[in-house]
């Protein structure tokens, strides 16, 4: 199953960096991370959203560290989440003040797992390098790795506003857009530069330059790849909400993926209000999962119905088995190594149902309008059972089951 769809794209050689135990880049697997919404001042809101994340399938969790009240929450959140068994590495989100929460917070320091700096608002003019080499040192000083996440909302104007004049010096032959991208490229670009000056190994430093448009994103990161070796975090800033930002997300980073590009991936999805925050770890499994470059979950296979199906029992049974899956699987994963890579049919006619019920390592062709009221079981190519009666989805559920326990 696993690599069925893989890229014809080699996979960009990048410098793999351990963030707490999980390798980002190298040769290891595109890591699936996310980041809370809960004041992280709040270790119990905090401590449970993490291992919400965690549970979903989030290798590595990012948690904002604002200020004193937060920094000062860190140290217990690790420990809490050590004694409920969450070994998921924290990543500390710091902006403005990041150097000084570092240096007044040692326990902080020491309990996360990787520091990001956005060199865009790390200080102000003169203060600017000073605040970023402080950071650095902090991370060599702990031996943490850092992200540089250059975000498009808060791109260092300083360079911006010399690559527009060195632009029209030279007679404008970029667009202000083109000059735009540039300038997040060499944001990133600089101050790994920098941050590697200071003695910070390449080995420590993972690079994102992320934006919020689909075609800027495919640019800058394209542009990133080919001008350095760092390993690349992806992530489309501000994607939005609903179908509009998973739509988006899959879309630039399918894109990139395809190219071999990226070797971790944030799905920044804004959440309904109180809705579940856990849905973009979901969505970013999906996207690695459709595209074959990792097995998470059991796929389950359903045909979209038709005017065949008048009833909607095969919509509810494709249903029914998604969500025993989802449920079941931090269970499954432990108990039976290898789960992830089953393939579960369900169909609404005869039309497709056998063929593709035989494809699937279970299956299940629903009757469809004037067809006798039976459902052919396929199991492993095979016809195993045929299912009749007012049963059949119940049936079924518990021939999965069984199968998944065989
Ligand atoms: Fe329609 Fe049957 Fe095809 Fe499903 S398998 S879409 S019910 S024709």
């Amino acid at each position: 199953m696993s690599g069925y769809f893989s890229s014809p794209f080699p996979r960009r050689k990048s410098v793999g960096v351990d963030v707490g135990g999980v390798m980002v880049g190298g040769s290891a697997p595109v890591v699936v991370q996310s980041m809370t919404n809960t004041d992280t001042a709040d270790i119990d809101q905090t401590v449970a959203q993490v291992a919400a994340l965690h549970r979903a399938g989030s290798e590595l969790v990012r948690i904002t560290v604002d200020r004193d009240e937060s920094a000062a929450a860190v140290p217990a959140i690790r420990e809490r989440l050590d004694r409920l068994n969450v070994n998921v590495p924290l990543v500390g989100d710091f902006h403005y003040i990041g150097h000084k929460l570092l240096a007044d917070h040692p326990a902080c320091a020491e309990a996360l797992a990787k520091y990001r700096i956005n060199p865009g608002n790390v200080g102000f003019k003169d203060k600017k390098d000073r605040q970023f080499a402080e950071i650095v040192e902090m991370a060599i000083r702990y031996n943490k790795p850092v992200r540089i996440g250059v975000n498009w909302g808060s791109l260092d104007q300083e360079l911006l506003t010399r690559l527009m004049d060195e632009n029209n010096e030279n007679g404008s032959p970029l667009t202000a857009q083109q000059v735009t991208r540039e300038a997040i490229v060499q944001s990133a670009l600089l101050s790994a530069h920098a941050a590697e000056e200071i003695g910070l190994g390449r080995d420590k430093i993972i690079l994102s330059a992320k934006v919020s448009q689909v075609q800027d994103l495919i640019a800058v990161y394209t542009e990133l790849a080919g001008r350095s070796d760092h390993a690349l975090h992806l992530g489309l800033t501000e994607a939005g909400m609903g179908t509009k930002g998973i739509v988006a997300s899959s879309a630039a980073m399918g894109i990139l993926l395809q190219q071999g590009i990226g070797d971790t991936i944030r799905i920044s999805l804004t959440p309904e209000p109180n809705g579940d925050r856990t849905r973009e770890v979901q969505v970013s499994q999906e996207l690695l999962q459709t595209m074959g470059f990792r097995q998470f979950i059991p796929i389950v296979a359903a045909c979209p119905g038709c005017g065949r199906t008048t009833s909607t029992v095969f919509q509810e049974l494709a249903q029914n088995i998604q969500e025993d899956i989802r449920r079941n699987m931090p269970v499954w994963r432990e108990r039976y190594p290898g789960v992830e890579e089953l393939k579960v049919a369900v169909m609404g006619c005869i039309v497709n149902g056998p063929g593709e019920s035989k494809h699937a390592d279970i299956g299940i062709s629903l009757p469809g309008t004037g067809e006798t009221p039976t459902a052919p079981v396929y199991i492993d190519g095979q016809k195993a059972a045929t299912l009749r009666g007012p049963d059949i989805a119940r049936d079924f559920e518990r021939m999965v089951a069984d199968y998944i326990e065989r």
